[in-house]
């Protein structure tokens, strides 16, 4: 599983410069779900390879009271997700009772804590940070978040507190698995990845808002009723695996839906989990992504696919409750989510009825030339032809008085798809014509459901 790392303070002590340093993502995803009023931001980070998802609580004083401390209870939710906790506090502004408070919440969550004193530039830092040893959090870290001075041993010490306190979890479903991040094998060992890649289940994550019809789906797809009684240790943020066969391919559905029904319905926050959705496209080779055709496309959803497609997963939509509509609505939707959905218009798209099960069918097929798609072997002879041909199509740009010229390509690996292209000024490539480029390797080696990637190097 991925690891989650919450970042826990009162407001202005640099929490959402650490994020952003972390995550370098563009468009974080905030959840703005109804019963959750708080700005909690989701991103997701690498460091040094390793994967981990970052969520900028809020921010907290821990002396909230009503509304407010109703409110801070949802950031203390967001805590209980995390493998670790860092709790930033403000070196230049000193120890202050807001970072008492929020301490004294922190001991009783029984959660690894990293005191964090930020804002350490300029200042001597074992000085700054001696009063806050009165927190009795332990160590202190001492960082300045915005020019990223000791942020990665803060980062590396805290992955490393995770995988020293989850051992077993990593192996069940995600380790040694060659479908993820695929990187290209010596030729004699190419085989025997496809043989790996045959013999593996399909991993394939069901995503979407509540209510979309999740639950109704996976039971619609098992043909009976077994996930809602399903009794799975672990906590809310836990999915469940359930393994499945369909004409002859194996599949490990990854259920995001249904740990919430052992649960009090009623506990609006617990019904959506985004680190729960954005583990799950970590761990999986195919995302189903499912929508309410009555709800249409939310910004959730839109985020959530961003991620998706951040992280080379393979995508398959699926369009739900498309029962009971008239015609004029049908046209209605459909439009719009040609609109809202071009930026991905690589994905399949069904319209379904889990409740009567209409098109549920058909769903597999997408989903398996998706996987198929992303787990396609290229020859560099062919890369190359197709590269040639695209030039001859359409020439690159001149630059500067001379022609960008491109020479030949390989595959990079897998999962998703890495091209990469050799030849002269590449860097001067613009964006329209590289885009042409993704589409025409699309075109011609029928690579459906799944993101291309294109590298370009210059002079070999
Ligand atoms: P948040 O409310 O906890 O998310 O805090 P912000 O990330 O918005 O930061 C609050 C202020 O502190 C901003 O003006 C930042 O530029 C500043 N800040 C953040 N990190 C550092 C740092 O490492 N050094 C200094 N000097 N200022 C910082
Ligand atoms: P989840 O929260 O995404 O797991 O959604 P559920 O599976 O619990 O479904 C939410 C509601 O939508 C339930 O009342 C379902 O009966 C209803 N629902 C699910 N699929 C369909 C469908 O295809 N058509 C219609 N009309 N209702 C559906």
């Amino acid at each position: 599983m991925t690891p989650v790392i919450a970042l826990v303070g009162r407001p202005n002590v640099g929490k959402s410069t650490l994020f952003n340093r972390l995550t370098r993502t563009r468009d974080a995803l905030v959840a703005d779900f109804p019963g959750l009023t708080r700005d909690r931001k989701y991103g997701q980070a690498n460091l040094a390879g390793r994967e981990f998802i970052v969520v900028d609580t809020g921010g907290i004083n821990g002396d909230e009271e009503g509304i407010d401390a109703k409110m801070a209870d949802q950031s203390l939710l967001a805590i209980e997700e995390a493998d670790a906790v860092l709790f930033l506090v403000d070196a230049r502004a000193g120890l202050t009772v807001a970072d008492q408070a929020i301490a004294q919440h922190l001991r009783k969550q029984e959660k690894k804590v990293f005191l964090v004193a930020n804002k350490t530039d300029g200042l001597d830092g074992d000085v700054a940070v001696a009063e806050f040893y009165a927190l009795a959090l332990g160590d202190i870290y001492q960082i300045a978040a915005s020019q990223g001075r000791g942020t990665n041993i803060l980062i590396e010490e805290a992955l490393a507190h995770v995988e020293v306190a989850n051992p077993e979890e990593e192996e069940e479903f995600s380790d040694a698995d060659p479908f993820l991040d695929g990187e290209l094998l010596p030729e004699e060992e190419e085989e025997q990845r496809d043989e790996d890649y045959a013999s593996l289940p399909i991993k394939l994550a069901m995503i979407g808002c509540p209510n979309v019809g999740k639950s109704t789906l996976v039971n619609r797809i098992l043909g009976e009723e077994r996930v809602v009684v399903y009794d799975m240790p672990g906590t809310t943020r836990d999915s469940i695996y359930i393994p499945m066969e369909r004409d002859g391919r194996n599949y490990m559905l990854i259920d995001t839906a249904g740990v919430r029904r052992r649960k009090n319905i009623n506990e609006a926050v617990e019904k959506f989990s985004i680190v729960k959705a954005l583990q799950a496209i970590d761990d999986a080779n195919v995302v189903l992504m499912v929508f309410d055709a009555r709800v249409g496309v939310t910004a959730q959803d839109l985020t959530l696919l961003g991620f998706a497609i951040n992280s080379g997963r393979s995508i398959v939509i699926a369009v739900n409750k498309w029962d009971g509509l008239d015609t004029d609505v049908k046209d209605r939707i459909k439009s719009e989510l040609d609109r809202r959905l071009g930026f991905i218009d690589f994905a399949r798209i069904h319209f379904i009825s889990a409740l009567h099960g209409t098109g549920v069918g058909n769903l597999f097929e997408s989903i398996t030339e998706a996987f198929d798609s992303s787990t396609k072997r290229v020859s560099t002879s062919m890369l190359t032809r197709i590269v040639r041909m695209a030039v001859d199509d359409h020439q690159p740009p001149m630059h500067a008085g001379r022609r960008v010229k491109l020479r030949y390509a390989h595959a990079g690996g897998y999962n998703p798809p890495l091209i990469v292209v050799h030849g002269n000024q590449v860097s001067k490539l613009s964006d329209s014509y590289r885009r042409y480029l993704i589409n025409y390797f699309r075109r011609s080696l029928k690579i459906m459901g799944t993101p291309i990637k294109v590298e370009f190097r210059d002079g070999e």
